[in-house]
């Protein structure tokens, strides 16, 4: 089939090279001239697993091109994916802008029977405002007959395995109410529908509240967690243990019940916030998600209050090594990152920062190269280099089993701030560290 997809971010990008690999032939479509020129040459502009050899292969293959020529992408495609930002507005609702360029875009050059596929995460009701754009479009062109349909298809990749998520995509959600649509998109995604029947048709609005209903319920896990770690420290209780306490229970399960130090990235913070936004638009108080926002605020400055307290106030001057920059791991992605908060405030106290992160230290560099206070090291071991403490932000696999010997002799007194417990306390205090983790009693 022939498709076309405009935004080459996180979810175009992936979605467009899979596409591509399964046979159909895809334009993506940008409006930023470098990062187009990039992605020709096979330079990917994320971090990816998977994704470069993807889009390196199927682009030499002939099956994925790239293209600021929005009149070029419309003519090929059968179909029309949208999938550019929804950031948020100053209001913390959801920016449709962007969506809606993208819909007058299409309008303005579409000369035959389309179907628009929505991937952006938007609010309830924005079907209607891409239908009514594009119709207004058509009509100022005196092309009203060309018919469309708007489709909503949210996306639920996980950055750090978006390839893998969008090969075998637990569901596949259709919105729409028209039969010939769900046989387009039914074909469009058969290589991904082979082992059962993954495509859930509903009306385009459910469609809509389903994606922010399932990050909403992903964050409400993580704020949960969070507060019982915040009661099990002080309480003396092990986090850890009451986690593989309930995830016992097929009702709740292991999944995503890991304390921390709160949760970031492109679609949490946003998405929650539009929903409470969008609920206070109808005068509907969503208690809940403000609770579970609230928490996450809040637990991103644990780190600091534990690291603030040890050291009694006393952060000025003090050198602090940093380990995990983005806001999970195998993701060069900072956006409203626990790492920002907690280096922003060490900055505040006079404190400096040497850290590191596998994927992020070029996202580090465009964000923070020029603050006098963070030195952004090579290695993990180089970042530790005359540092008063290790602070664990991010959970990569290459700090889980580090050499506790060699910390040691790099630390001015060998402390460690853990915001994701990779290590067993005692284990910890046996080697001869003070060691800080997240809802396990603090060392004594
Ligand atoms: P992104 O910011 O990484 O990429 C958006 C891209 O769209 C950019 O390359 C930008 O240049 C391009 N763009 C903007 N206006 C354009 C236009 N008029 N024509 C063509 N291209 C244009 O965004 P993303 O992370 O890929 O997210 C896209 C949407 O998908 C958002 O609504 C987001 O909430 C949602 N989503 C994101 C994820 C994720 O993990 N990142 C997962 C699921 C859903």
């Amino acid at each position: 089939m022939n498709v076309t997809v405009f935004g080459t971010g996180y979810v175009g990008l992936v979605q467009g090279a899979v596409l591509a690999e399964v046979g159909h032939q895809v334009v993506c479509v940008d409006v930023d001239e470098l990062k187009v020129k990039q992605l020709e040459q096979g330079i990917i502009p994320i971090y990816e697993p998977g994704l470069t050899s993807m889009v390196k292969e199927n682009h030499a293959a002939g099956r994925l091109e790239f293209t600021t020529d929005a009149a070029r992408g419309v003519k090929h495609g059968q179909v029309q994916f949208i999938a550019v930002g929804t950031p948020p507005d100053e209001d913390g609702s959801a920016d449709l802008k962007y969506v809606l360029a993208v819909a007058a875009t299409i309008a303005e050059h579409m000369d035959r029977e389309q179907i628009i596929i929505n991937k952006s995460t938007v609010p309830v009701g924005s079907a209607d405002k891409v239908r009514a754009e594009v119709k207004k479009v058509l009509k100022e062109r005196g092309r009203h007959e060309i018919g469309f349909d708007v489709v909503s298809n949210p996306e639920f990749l996980k950055e750090g395995s978006a390839v893998a998520d969008c090969q075998r995509p637990d569901r596949i959600i259709i919105g729409t109410e028209c039969d010939d649509t769900i046989e387009v998109m039914r074909e469009l995604y058969a290589p991904f529908n082979r082992n059962r029947d993954k495509i859930i048709v509903m009306d385009v609005r459910s469609a809509e509240l389903t994606k922010y209903a399932a990050n909403c319920m992903l964050a409400t896990k993580i704020s949960f967690m969070n507060e019982m770690a915040n009661l099990a420290e002080r309480l003396g209780a092990d986090i850890e243990a009451v986690r593989l306490g309930i995830g016992a229970d097929p009702r709740i399960g292991y999944h995503f019940i890991y304390p921390g130090v709160g949760y970031g990235g492109s679609c949490f913070p946003k998405d929650l916030q539009a929903l409470i936004h969008a609920s206070d638009n109808i005068d509907f108080d969503a208690k809940l998600l403000k609770a579970v926002e609230s928490r996450n605020k809040e637990q991103k400055t644990t780190l600091f209050q534990k690291i603030s307290q040890h050291f009694n106030g006393q952060l000025e001057g003090k050198n602090f090594a940093i380990w995990g920059l983005s806001f999970k791991p195998n993701t060069d992605d900072m956006r409203d990152a626990p790492s920002r908060v907690l280096m922003e405030a060490l900055w505040t106290a006079g404190a400096k920062v040497q850290a590191y992160d596998p994927e992020a230290m070029e996202e580090a560099q465009r964000l923070y190269g020029s603050h006098e206070h963070l030195s952004l090291c090579g290695t993990k071991e180089a970042a530790l280099k005359n540092t008063n403490a290790l602070i664990i932000v991010t959970e990569w696999q290459n700090f889980r089993a580090p050499d506790f010997e060699f910390i040691k002799t790099q630390l001015s007194e060998p402390t460690i701030f853990d915001g994701r417990n990779l290590y067993e306390p005692r284990r910890m205090v046996a080697k001869g560290f003070t060691y800080y983790s997240v809802g396990r009693a603090n060392p004594v």
